[in-house]
């Protein structure tokens, strides 16, 4: 597994795996976050999913979750 600066904790940490996003935001995702910072949004996402009663089948909600990924990660700085 390669080694990558996260862009979340700075930290020089082992890249995320088991990221099951695809194309430019999947590739985003495992080329600047650490599998630490992936995990704790794997935690996190399942608190968002019970809050807010999101259907993953409905692409509205599936793009909102995306919304909030990338704030929890900072990939909004990133571009
Ligand atoms: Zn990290």
């Amino acid at each position: 597994m390669a080694k990558i600066e996260c862009i979340r904790c700075g930290n020089e940490r082992e890249q995320a795996s088991d990221v099951l996003y695809g194309g430019k935001l999947g590739d985003t995702i495992r080329s600047s976050v650490c599998y630490v910072c992936w995990a704790e949004w794997q935690d996190t996402e399942v608190k968002i999913i019970n809050e807010y009663r999101l259907d993953l089948s409905d692409p509205n909600h599936r793009s909102f979750m995306t919304q909030k990924m990338k704030e929890f990660l900072g990939l909004l700085k990133a571009g």
